[in-house]
């Protein structure tokens, strides 16, 4: 199927190049892609706003198995899409085949498992409903019948990553988290991957038409001009965001909806760089797989996971463990990152730390192509680490810092003044965890995720699951974006008396 280049609203593809257009971009040939793209306008947007708000009339009040068959038709259909899918996010992105193919597994499954929540709990989300009998009887007055229970909260607004060009993106979560609430969705489509999201707004429109649903519930915006952003963020039916991508752009339009007479949740997922504590008898008697462990977790998908462990705090003096780590940089191939945007910052961030005199290159690979990133570890001991608060940021792409603690108290003040993380890890023998109760303890208060012996990479979809953590890992820490309990980002309760 030939690509258009326009976004879908209210059923129709809209957008020529009057107000501008763009190209997909290949990472590996680092040369735009021949298929144009057009912005929307800002007066196509207020329609698929419009169209948005009056979908949600009727989408608000179809049943749970309702919109479990349309959830599961979806799915269906970003399988039917097969090599064709595939084929054109692996030119947008360069991701392998096999990482491609089993991130659409996993948004599949996603899709499934809301729909499953939903129809597992007809009455209310995840079953969650509460009632409290009335009591006659009691005094001095009678208790009156309450109910609680969740309604939607109406249109909103998801900010795909470029990293996920599935799981996190056009269909990925926080869509499927949206519409399993019964809120119609706008999804400001990621410019890394234009055509991946084109073909899964048809696959959208498809079980739109199949499903009956009101062809209002999904609407995808093709721009790479950044006010529509704002205006989507800013429209007064609006009612949540869902974002997943960098601290900086989250910050900018959270200011724009700081200026909105009604306010409304924000709910980003941003970077972390998912602290690694290894304990002093792991890393002397296991400091080989421990450092394989380490750089495979880093240098998965060249280091372009939110989870990627980009903080090793690792005892001083633990020169093998250091060699192994050496060995294994040094021999890691480079390979291309997702836009030549971020390939740019991941450069720039690499030439900062270099020049640090405080900062040392542990391990380095080689650079086969400009254009491409190669993996790059540094280390420092504590003191310069603590003394330094730019190293508390995330470099997106293949990048570590190995930091040196002289001691358990200077491990305890290096955990204590971490920013809050979507994951951490604690790496022990049975010996070191018999003695790191308290290190748990403050650790647990940084993160979403607390791991033990285990790497931060792969976040399984489960109800289990609580993606996020404190700031600046994102916006609002009560709440996951993976896992079926991510349906309740977008309800509010309500409580029916008598
Ligand atoms: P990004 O650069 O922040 O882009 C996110 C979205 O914001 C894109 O749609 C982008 O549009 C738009 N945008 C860019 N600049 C803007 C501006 N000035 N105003 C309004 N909108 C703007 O993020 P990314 O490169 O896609 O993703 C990388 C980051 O996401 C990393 O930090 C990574 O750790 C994080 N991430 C987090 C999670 C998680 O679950 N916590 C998952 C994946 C990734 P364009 O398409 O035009 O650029």
């Amino acid at each position: 199927m030939t690509l258009t280049g326009q976004s879908l609203v209210a059923g129709q593809w809209l957008g020529h190049s009057g107000n501008g257009e763009f190209n997909a971009f290949s990472p590996a040939r680092n040369e735009p892609l021949a298929t144009r793209f057009f912005n929307l306008s800002a007066t196509e947007l207020d329609s698929a706003i419009e169209a948005a708000q009056s979908a949600f009339y009727e989408y608000r009040k179809t049943s749970f198995a309702q919109r479990a068959d349309f959830l599961e038709c979806i799915a269906d259909h970003i399988l039917a899409l097969g090599d064709e899918l595939l084929e054109q996010t692996q030119q947008e992105t360069n991701l392998p085949l096999a990482r491609l193919q089993g991130e659409r597994m996993r948004t599949v499954n996603q899709l499934k498992a809301f729909a499953n929540a939903l129809r597992d709990n007809p009455e209310s989300p995840l079953g969650l409903k509460i009632v409290d009998e009335a009591d006659a009887t009691r005094a001095p007055l009678p208790k009156p019948h309450t109910e609680l229970n969740y309604l939607p909260l109406g249109p909103v607004a998801v900010f795909g990553a470029s990293n996920f060009p599935y799981a996190f993106s056009t269909l990925g979560g926080d869509t499927a988290a949206a519409l399993a609430a019964g809120c119609p969705v706008i999804v400001k489509n990621h410019t890394a991957h234009p055509g991946t999201g084109e073909l899964m707004a048809r696959v959208a429109l498809a079980a739109i038409k199949e499903c009956a649903m009101p062809l209002g519930v999904f609407a995808m915006v093709q721009s790479k001009a950044y006010d529509i952003s704002h205006q989507l963020v800013a429209a007064p039916a609006i009612k949540a965001v869902g974002f997943t991508g960098s601290f900086n752009v989250a910050s900018k339009l959270q200011a724009t909806i700081a200026k909105r007479e009604e306010p409304i949740p924000f709910y980003g997922e941003l970077g972390s760089i998912n602290p690694q504590v290894i304990l002093p008898n792991k890393a002397i008697e296991h400091s080989k797989e421990m450092a394989q462990s380490l750089c495979q977790s880093m240098l998965m998908g060249n280091g372009q996971f939110c989870t990627s462990p980009g903080l090793w705090l690792v005892p001083t003096g633990c020169d093998e463990l250091e060699a192994h780590i050496t060995a294994c940089i040094n021999d890691a191939p480079s390979d291309t990152l997702l836009t030549p945007g971020i390939v740019k910052t991941f450069k720039h961030q690499i030439a900062e730390r270099t020049q640090l005199d405080k900062l040392s290159v542990l391990g380095k690979g080689k650079l086969e192509h400009e254009f491409h990133a190669n993996a790059h570890v540094f280390a420092c001991n504590a003191d310069d680490y603590l003394a330094i608060s730019a190293l508390q940021e995330e470099v997106f792409g293949p990048a570590a810092l190995v930091v040196r603690y002289d001691s358990e108290q200077q491990l305890m003040t290096l955990i204590n003044q971490l920013q809050g993380q979507l994951t951490a890890s604690i790496h022990g023998t049975e010996a070191d965890l018999n003695n790191a109760d308290s290190l748990i303890e403050a650790l647990q208060y940084k993160v979403g995720r607390l791991i033990k012996n285990q790497l931060p990479t792969g976040v399984e979809v489960c109800a289990a699951m609580n993606h996020g953590g404190p700031f600046p890992s994102s916006t609002d820490v009560r709440s996951t974006s993976v896992g079926t309990n991510a349906m309740l980002r977008f309800m509010r309760p309500i409580c029916y008396q008598a």
